[in-house]
């Protein structure tokens, strides 16, 4: 049997890291069975369902490298199949219209209470039987589905083992409001039912939707999936992550220069474990993973160690990958890479010394430009009236330089150094800043190599004006 599993967030929020890690899951295992992953958008509360939401989920599962095989399918599309099936149902006595008024359940609800009993719905109180025995279509009723009364209902979670729930816990469930709208328990299994769903994989908060979606599958006469509940992800507080903290976002971590493999790797890892071993290639979790591995307690969230395999991942990536996700950055901080080197040879030299793709960004846009912006306290200390011998002697130099390599350039300066007897710092400093705005960077040869002679000449010849102006 082939393996199918499936994502299927409700778009009442963005996307948040707790929901992708799930997706990350449910994708993984897809793929290590040669399965198909299955996205489907559950709209059904269409008063807090958004099209920004269902944007940032699309947005979020393609920018973290999620592909599915089917869908987006979206239940605001298949209501039609699930009224079907819930009038099947309800001509089966398998389901029943309810006319109970919210104050009636509230009433039942208070006098339950009152006489130390446990507050449930009850179809047979005399109040409900009433009021159901005469059904009319035009009178508001909601459908409940007719949950056994008997026995348990039983299943083994892939990750947290065998749990059991008594029938008697359960109560008729609504499965159709009274706006005519099908409720997310009831789509769920119609959809993963249709779909053929072999393995849901979810979050913990579904694990008591879990014993009420079976009745219903039972009653259909529809095959039961493989159940696997996740844990929750604390902050590093201990606290739960709030759903509506942006930070925890998907694409906060886009915007803040993280690599789509960096949260990947985090989040797999963030309940996962393979040995000790922390930093692993989509393959190699494709190939290793389990729901053996995965723990049944909560994972708390651990932003150092994030920057630092986002360090990892930007020092170790093909540039191509790296140049790929900086264009984003790039386009926030206004760099066009087409006026300067070649990014993939920026990146190379640039990357070692950062942590996000941000200063990623930051750091090349001297590059891209026809002068780089001086860091004015910067400029004022190296770019003085005793840096204007190396400097004119630089530009002498740069301008009948043949052949512009590194090694060449790196000798022009060892010659500027011995003819004006002055140690490398005496040139390398000034021309750091002519060239680049700044007192740190890579190569200083490795750079000018880079942005090319010409421009090269004209920020060294503006660099000697700032010193003539000055002085
Ligand atoms: N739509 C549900 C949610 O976003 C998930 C349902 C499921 O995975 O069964 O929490």
């Amino acid at each position: 049997m082939k393996v199918r599993t499936r994502f299927a967030p409700s778009p009442t929020g963005f996307l948040h890291i707790g929901g992708i890690r799930t997706a990350l899951y449910s994708w993984l295992f897809s793929k290590k069975y040669a399965g198909d992953f299955i996205l489907r958008i559950e709209d059904t509360d269409l008063e807090r369902s958004t099209k920004e939401a269902i944007d940032a989920i699309l947005e979020g599962m393609t920018w973290m490298g999620l592909t599915w095989n089917e869908g987006p399918y979206y239940q605001t599309n298949r209501l039609k199949r699930y009224n079907q099936i819930i009038d099947k149902l309800i001509f089966e006595n398998k389901a029943f219209k309810c006319y109970a008024s919210k104050e009636l359940l509230e009433e039942i609800r208070t006098e339950q209470i009152l006489n130390k009993e446990i507050p449930r719905y009850d179809a047979n109180h005399p109040k409900i039987k009433l009021l159901n025995q005469t059904p009319n279509d035009n009178t508001p009723h909601v459908v409940r589905f007719r949950n056994p009364k008997t026995g348990s209902v039983v299943f083994n979670d892939k990750i947290r083992g065998r749990i059991e729930i008594h029938n008697q816990q359960l109560d008729d469930l609504i499965i159709r409001r009274s706006d005519g709208i099908p409720t997310y328990n009831f789509c769920v299994v119609v959809d993963d039912w249709d779909m053929g769903i072999t393995h849901v994989i979810r979050g913990e908060e579904h694990i008591n939707n879990t014993p009420r979606q079976i009745n219903i599958y039972q009653a259909l006469g529809a095959k039961i999936p493989i159940y696997a509940h996740c844990s929750m992800i604390l902050g590093d507080n201990g606290a739960k992550l709030s759903k509506r903290q942006d930070a925890e976002s998907i694409m906060h971590y886009r915007n803040k220069g993280y690599l789509p493999n960096t949260l990947n790797n985090y989040l797999i890892r963030l309940g996962w474990s393979h040995g000790n071993q922390e930093i692993f290639s989509i393959e190699e979790l494709i190939h290793l993973f389990s729901f053996k591995a995965i723990s049944k307690s909560s994972a708390i969230f651990d932003p150092k160690k994030l920057l630092w395999l986002n360090n990892h991942y930007i020092k170790t990536s093909t540039p191509e990958y790296i140049v790929q996700h900086l264009q984003w950055h790039l386009d926030q901080q206004g760099i066009n890479k087409d006026n300067g080197p070649n990014i993939i040879e920026v990146c190379k030299l640039v990357r070692n010394r950062c942590n996000t793709l941000v200063e990623l960004a930051d750091q090349i846009h001297y590059f891209y430009k026809k002068y780089p912006n001086f860091e004015m306290k910067i400029a004022q200390q190296y770019l003085s009236p005793i840096a204007k011998k190396p400097l004119q002697l630089a530009l002498i130099k740069a301008e009948n330089l043949a052949i512009w390599t590194t090694d060449n350039l790196k000798k022009m300066i060892t010659e500027i150094c011995s003819e004006l007897k002055i140690k490398t710092h005496k040139i390398g400093m000034p021309l750091r800043v002519a060239i680049t705005g700044r007192s740190e960077s890579p190569s200083i040869n490795a750079i000018m190599q880079l942005i090319g002679q010409n421009r090269v000449i004209l920020r060294i010849k503006k660099a000697l004006e700032f010193i003539n102006n000055k002085s």
